[in-house]
């Protein structure tokens, strides 16, 4: 067993073959840290890779930490146990590694927990939009799991994108959230759905050019009234970002308040 190993794998749900929502428990608790955060996770080159993994684009070396980082979808009151919400790159180092490990096995866990992705930074009262593609839907869950009750007097959404039904992760989470709070409001879209779909088919982009935000929930894309996330692939990220800019967004940054947090994987 390896010594720089320090927490434990305590739930893996698979919820497609290459996504999963990944559970850990560190063997000490770690500093208190904001929703939205990231975490580095790690494994030695020398473990086994996942069965439906392909060949390495850049080989690991044995004896070598793979460490990458992951934004934690637990509540930030859990400062030991923490979820994670983890898509296989199949050609990656650590991903699929990470997909081999069963409940009870070993990894590193980092011991600072960093990010500027963070709900706390918003001005109280401001509405709130979320948008993400794929596992960009992590930090969300934390926000919404620390922060939703603390927050009535904020409008917040979720608009969710992805390709079909099954790659809606949390979507029971968010649709229970939509029916319990008055003020939080579940969009999820798909470009790739089957015909018993009833929901939205539009990309994201297309989604909010639409005016969607304005005329289901009378929310404006206006940097005093709302503050937006955008937390995905990369392309998605670009595009929705250059939409805001147009309406006059600023990117975040602690030093220089803006209404604009990016967060691309
Ligand atoms: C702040 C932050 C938070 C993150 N949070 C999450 C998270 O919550 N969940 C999550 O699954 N990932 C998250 N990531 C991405 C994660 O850190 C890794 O980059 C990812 O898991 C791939 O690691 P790997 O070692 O398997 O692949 P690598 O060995 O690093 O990559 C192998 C090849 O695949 C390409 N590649 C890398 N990522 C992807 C991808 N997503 N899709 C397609 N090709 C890719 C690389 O460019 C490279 O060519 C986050 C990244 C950052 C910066």
């Amino acid at each position: 067993m390896d010594t720089q190993y320090n927490a434990t794998v305590i739930d893996k749900i698979m919820v497609t073959p290459d996504i999963m929502i990944f559970k850990i428990n560190t063997d000490e608790a770690r500093a208190e840290f904001e929703a939205g955060q990231n975490i580095l996770l790690g494994l030695f080159g020398y473990e086994t890779r996942s069965s439906n993994s392909e060949p390495e684009l850049v080989p690991a070396e044995a004896n070598k930490l793979i460490q990458r980082p992951y934004s934690i979808a637990s509540a930030k009151s859990e400062t030991r146990q923490m979820e994670f919400y983890i898509s296989q790159v199949k050609s990656g180092q650590l991903t699929s590694r990470l997909f081999n490990l069963d409940t009870g096995d070993r990894l590193y866990v980092g011991t600072r927990i960093s990010g500027l992705f963070r709900l706390d930074e918003t001005p109280d009262g401001t509405d709130i939009v979320m948008v993400a593609t794929g596992t960009g839907i992590a930090p969300y869950i934390s926000f919404l799991r620390s922060h939703i009750v603390e927050r009535p007097e904020s409008k917040m959404v979720v608009i969710q994108g992805a390709a079909h039904r099954w790659d809606l992760g949390y979507s029971s989470e968010l649709t229970f959230l939509e029916k319990t709070y008055a003020n939080f409001f579940y969009v999820p879209t798909l470009t790739d759905a089957d015909e018993r779909w009833d929901g939205y088919r539009l990309c994201i982009e297309d989604l909010l050019r639409n005016d969607t935000l304005q005329n289901e929930f009378n929310i404006s894309p206006d940097p005093e009234r709302t503050h937006f996330f955008v937390s995905g692939k990369p392309e998605m990220v670009s595009h929705v970002s250059e939409w805001l800019l147009g309406f006059g967004y600023t990117r975040h940054h602690p030093d220089e308040p803006g209404e604009l947090y990016v967060e691309e994987f």
